[in-house]
């Protein structure tokens, strides 16, 4: 016959076993990091393009969810967009 596991592998499948061993006798715990994540992605961002130095960057809304307010980068320039009815839901905007 021929064996399943060349002598190689052993190292390799001894891994594995250990793996199972592992998590057989009780489901995995949970990990901590999908609520920070979470709370990160909550808040909102919109994509602007700065012409003045054709560079792109995200800008995150402010603490009462009205505005996006950001600077450029390079040369500080600022800008806002405001949030509210007639609005737009474009996610991507130039500032001159
Ligand atoms: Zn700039």
């Amino acid at each position: 016959m021929i064996p399943l596991f060349p002598l190689p592998h052993f190292v390799y499948n001894k891994n594995i076993m250990a793996l199972n061993l592992i998590s057989d006798p009780t489901p995995p715990p949970k990990p901590m990091e999908p609520e920070p994540a979470e709370k990160k992605e909550q808040r909102k961002f919109i994509g602007v393009k700065f012409n003045c130095c054709g560079i792109y960057v995200r800008i995150y809304i402010n603490k009462e969810g009205t505005l996006y307010e950001g600077r450029c980068p390079q040369c500080f320039r600022p800008v806002k967009f405001k949030v509210g009815e007639g609005g737009t839901d474009h996610r991507f905007f130039e500032a001159d």
